[in-house]
């Protein structure tokens, strides 16, 4: 089945599905952030690893990882990607998200990271996780 696709057509379908990936993920989050009463978050950021949400106020920055796309090891779905091609490129985002993880520490920065998987399944615990960096002034 998925042998029958070109080399280009499955990159552009896996493209599609990162892209779709991504902001369904950031949007779960804002709306649970929004129905927990989180507010002053900032998007676009140009910190390192460009995180999806950044609370200035309050050093923290959150980033949504697709569990997919950043080799989700509880999902597993890393070790089923065992082509050429996309192989090596997820390991590659999920070292250098350890490594963003690192620099934005160094840099003083509060650094939260959901899975997908965990916004999906439990999303009040990653709004703890976020409450808890933010402060209680914020809750
Ligand atoms: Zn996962």
């Amino acid at each position: 089945m998925a042998d029958n696709l070109t080399s280009e057509q499955r990159s552009y379908n896996m493209s599609r599905i990162r892209s779709r990936g991504n902001s369904s993920t950031e949007q779960a989050l804002i709306a649970v952030m929004r129905t927990a009463g989180i507010r002053g978050w900032r998007r676009k950021s140009k910190l390192c690893g460009k995180p999806d949400f950044v609370f200035p106020r309050f050093n923290t920055v959150v980033f949504v990882d697709g569990c997919y796309w950043h080799g989700c090891r509880k999902c597993g779905l890393g070790a089923k990607t065992n082509n050429e091609y996309w192989g090596p490129k997820i390991s590659g985002n999920a070292k250098r998200d350890r490594r963003n993880t690192r620099e934005l520490r160094a840099a003083g920065w509060k650094v939260i990271r959901i899975w997908e998987h965990e916004l999906k399944a439990a999303p009040m615990k990653c709004i703890r996780k976020i409450m808890i960096a933010i402060g209680p002034e914020e809750l």
